[in-house]
């Protein structure tokens, strides 16, 4: 201190005291048994030693499981589920939810201390974010248990059974509070793996479990490594898997489950840009980038590991953030006082320091805080590197500790290009005064979660997860419930429109409310197709053909009565004579028609497939019909960089224009009823009942366009909305489109099923490649000729003919379709793209049930399109909030 008065100021050495947390709080036994059907057991694998990667100590046995601990944890998980927990009520399952919120809480102190002595995170971190956080997902979702028809899932979504759940090292009771609160809200049962190397908080919370009495076999947790985490998520009794951790294993999960029908999540890894702006309120941006990559040592998924630092400010930013990262206290995890602890393990520093050695070799420029570094221990200094290119290994792959990459921008376009180039896609940050600004970088980049003015908040209430090659699905808010729970809506009610049930197979006809009467016209039509064949019979098959032509084409714009009493009187004699004795000049003789070849239907334009293969197609009656285009795998390739050029476009389009659009498009059809009505049914051989049916069809396409030009202004506000989350924030969380969407269109109804499959994944803002019906693609490429006279932009609808068995596996592979929809594929087929789809991380959409397109379509197959992403303000003035709380 400067004495009063003195003139004269001497520095003051203002070194924090140690101030360590008491280990004895933490109660760590000498060993840990696995909690499987209510007991804790031992496993049937080795022990393990978990270590304590402040000190590299032991801290306690663990016992592990063998394959066959897979299957009783499984089988308890099967019996707790059939036997209770389906059966008692929501209300009854959010209480004891709330036991196991109260339990946590109650236990804080000692969970916090353990998770930090077995994981290496700062003490102040596991108390003040990890163990409260826990603590109130139980809360949040335990309010859900007795209200999930009012979850926006329609009125009775059902659980799914026993979820299979396997979480990592960096926030270990977090990660389980995330599965275990949502499934059993849900309705459903559980066995959990934690990572091998932090298994302790888990255990605690297994005791905390049986303390609240939750049934035996309702919670299971068994403890071992990644070769238990792959038995239990193939594990055939299980009916959902989610998976937190590598995107590398992720992938290797998904591609496992192919085939398998099991419901995934999936949340992965990320490169997180944190987007600096020149007029970005400099020290709270700082904090911002500190709390951004160095909370936690930077193993977090959604750390802000790449600065975008925009070029004009670069260098008082890069200089403000080394003065404020060399205050930052490395050391003792127990002390209250420090900010950066230990890496959770030797394997993982090892990695670190492989990627930045790697860094260094590219020729990036290394900055490590001259903090002090603990002789033993796992420890990494906070490293910040600046002259970082964006094909560096550090700017590209997930390094997954305290070590910072700093890029340079001069435009906002410039800054979201290089955000969005990485194949991950769960976080990003910004820092800017302008609002305008901060809205239109959320919403241009691809990531579940942007935090403006601030970074790393987490809410219960609020939707994580990724898009891309972060993984699927969403934990926290309502989204994390759907994951648990079976909300296949679609085709499942009555449908809206007039139809019966029984019109589909003719027993009753199809009533349409418009001035056309469709059923004597269609009854008339089948009349008039069987006289005409009657006169058939006696005449030459090219004469017969003609004449057949003639008359059912009058059908629409005749009398249809008169012409059946025409067809009735007809002498064939004298028709043949008619024939014979043509003049000439009055071009009495059938005529010859232009033969039409029907091509793909890419980027708005009909080209001709690049494989130059043709393939017949026949019509309803199994006669040839014409010669489709066999689409290659270059038609693939150009029809998804159609579609891709497209959805910039069509994603930012306003709602109310994409409904305009759509709403077009079904005015289209409607004025081309006639013809898609013989397309599917008017053949000569199809009258009756597959007549009316092709009717059905046909309206029932128009009527699904309208109703899904509907949605597209209603999607975010039933889907979306503001996030009550704890703190000065305002968060809320709105859907949009996934991408590039692939899709099989069914193979039996190849006009609706088409237009059902379309329609839902247009309607959001997604453009989509479609193989239309491989045997009757005819519907399809007449659709294109509507979509292409109509205001659809090129690229937004794309539809390739084929064999999808040929062509599909191109697009599954493709690295920017980012979603499939399989809803016309074969078993065999389904198996070998969700394969291919785990490449990329695709979302995959394989409804469960054969849809009956007729029925009422429900919001599945729009959900299944959609990313929520969750966005994050301070409320009030940015240097209330926008810290780190270091
Ligand atoms: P892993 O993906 O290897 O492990 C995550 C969990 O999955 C652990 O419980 C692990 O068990 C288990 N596991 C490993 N292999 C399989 C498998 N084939 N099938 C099923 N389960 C398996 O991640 P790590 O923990 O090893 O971390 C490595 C990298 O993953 C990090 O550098 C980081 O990039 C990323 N990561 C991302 C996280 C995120 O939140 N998104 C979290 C953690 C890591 P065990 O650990 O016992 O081997």
């Amino acid at each position: 201190m400067t004495p009063p008065g003195s003139r004269t100021s001497t520095p003051i050495d203002w070194d924090y005291d140690p101030a360590p947390e008491s280990a004895a709080i933490g109660r760590v036994r000498d060993r840990y048994q696995m909690y499987v059907g209510g007991r804790f057991v031992d496993g049937r694998g080795d022990d393990v030693k978990t270590i304590n990667p402040g000190t590299e100590e032991a801290l306690a046995s663990v016992s592990t499981a063998a394959v066959a601990d897979v299957d009783d944890a499984v089988a308890a998980a099967r019996t707790a589920y059939e036997q209770t927990w389906s059966r008692i009520s929501g209300a009854e399952r959010g209480k004891y939810l709330f036991r196991i919120a109260r339990g946590i809480a109650e236990r804080a102190r000692e969970l916090a201390v353990v998770e930090t002595l077995d994981n290496g995170k700062p003490i102040k971190e596991s108390r003040d974010v990890d163990i409260p956080t826990a603590s109130a997902h139980f809360f949040y979702y335990a309010g859900w248990a007795d209200k999930l028809q009012h979850a926006g899932f329609g009125p009775s979504p059902r659980s799914l059974g026993v979820a299979g759940q396997v979480i990592p090292w960096n926030f270990p009771l977090l990660m389980a509070a995330w599965k275990i609160a949502p499934a059993l809200a849900a309705g459903n049962t559980v066995v959990i793996k934690p990572a091998e190397t932090t298994p302790l908080s888990i255990l605690v919370l297994a005791e905390i479990i049986a303390d609240a009495d939750l049934p035996p076999g309702v919670v299971n947790i068994i403890t071992g490594a990644g070769d238990i985490g792959a038995a239990l998520v193939n594990h055939p009794g299980i009916d959902k898997v989610a998976f937190t951790g590598s995107t590398e294993v992720g992938k290797q999960i998904q591609s496992s489950l192919a085939g398998t029908g099991r419901k995934i999540t999936l949340e992965l890894g990320g490169k997180a840009a944190n987007i600096v702006f020149d007029d970005a309120p400099v020290d709270q941006a700082v904090e911002g980038i500190v709390n951004g990559i160095f909370f936690n040592q930077g193993h977090v998924c959604c750390a802000g590991s790449r600065l975008l630092v925009q070029e004009s400010v670069a260098g008082e930013v890069i200089e403000k953030l080394r003065a404020r990262v060399a205050t930052l206290r490395l050391g003792d995890p127990m002390d209250k006082n420090t900010d950066v602890g230990a890496i959770n393990s030797a394997a993982q520093l090892a990695t670190i320091r492989s990627l930045t050695d790697a860094g260094d070799a590219e020729g990036a420029s290394r900055w490590t805080s001259p903090c002090a570094v603990p002789d033993r221990g796992f420890y990494f200094p906070p490293t910040v590197f600046t002259d970082v290119s964006q094909s560096m290994r550090i700017a590209r792959e997930e390094i997954f500790g305290p070590v910072l990459s700093v890029l340079t921008f001069r435009t906002p376009d410039e800054a979201v290009a290089k955000a969005n180039n990485t194949p991950y896609g769960l976080s990003a940050g910004v820092w800017t005064e302008k609002g305008s600004r901060i809205l239109g970088m959320a919403s241009a980049m691809r990531a579940g979660v942007v935090w403006a003015n601030t970074f790393n908040r987490f809410d219960p209430t609020a939707a994580f997860g990724g898009y891309k090659e972060s993984g699927f699905g969403r934990e926290g808010g309502r989204s994390g419930l759907s994951a648990y729970l079976d909300t296949d809506d679609e085709f499942v009610g009555e449908s809206p429109s007039a139809v019966t049930n029984s019109a589909r197979d003719g027993s009753s006809q199809h009533v349409r409310p418009t001035s056309v009467d469709t059923a004597s016209a269609d009854t008339a039509r089948a009349d008039a197709e069987d006289a005409t064949l009657a006169v058939a019979e006696r005449l030459s098959e090219a004469e017969a053909l003609a004449d057949a032509v003639e008359v059912v084409a009058s059908v629409d714009t005749v009398d249809t009565v008169d012409t059946v009493d025409t067809v009735d009187t007809v002498d064939t004699a004298e028709t043949v004579d008619t024939v014979d004795t043509v003049d000439a000049t009055t071009a009495q003789v059938p005529r010859v028609g232009v033969a039409k070849t029907y091509k793909l239907y890419i980027g708005g334009a009909f080209p001709r497939s690049e494989s130059g293969r043709t393939y017949a197609v026949a019509d309803s009656s199994g006669a040839f019909a014409a010669n489709a285009a066999q689409a290659s795998r270059k038609d693939a390739r150009d029809a998804v960089s159609a579609a891709r050029k497209a959805f910039r476009g069509w994603s930012g389009a306003t709602a109310y224009n994409r409904g305009q659009v759509i709403y077009r498009i079904a005015e289209m059809l409607e004025g081309r009823r006639a013809q898609f009505i013989d397309l599917l049914g008017g053949d000569k051989d199809a009258v009756g009942a597959s007549g009316l049916a092709a009717a059905r069809d046909v309206d029932l396409s128009i009527d699904r366009l309208v109703q899904f030009a509907g949605w597209t202004d209603k999607i975010a506000a039933v889907f979306g909305g503001a996030n009550p989350v704890a703190g000065p924030y305002f968060s809320f969380s709105t859907p949009e489109p996934t991408g590039v969407v692939a899709a099989i269109g069914p193979q039996d109804d190849p006009l609706l099923g088409l237009v059902s499959v379309i329609a839902p994944i247009i309607t959001s803002g997604n453009t989509i490649v479609v193989i239309a019906n491989r045997s009757r693609p005819l519907p399809a490429i007449t659709l294109a000729e509507v979509l292409a006279t109509s205001d659809l932009p090129g690229g937004v609808v794309n539809i390739l003919t084929g064999d999808p068995a040929e062509i599909a596996p191109h697009l599954a592979a493709h690295g920017d379709v980012n979603a499939l929809d399989l809803t016309g594929s074969s078993a065999s087929l389904r198996t070998e793209l969700e394969r291919a789809a785990a490449g990329t991380v695709k979302r995959v959409y394989a409804p469960s049930r054969v849809p009956d397109f007729t029925r009422e379509p429900g919001t599945a197959r729009m959900r299944a399109f959609l990313e929520t992403k969750t966005v994050w303000h301070p409320t009030g003035a940015v240097s209330l909030a926008g810290g780190s709380g270091y």
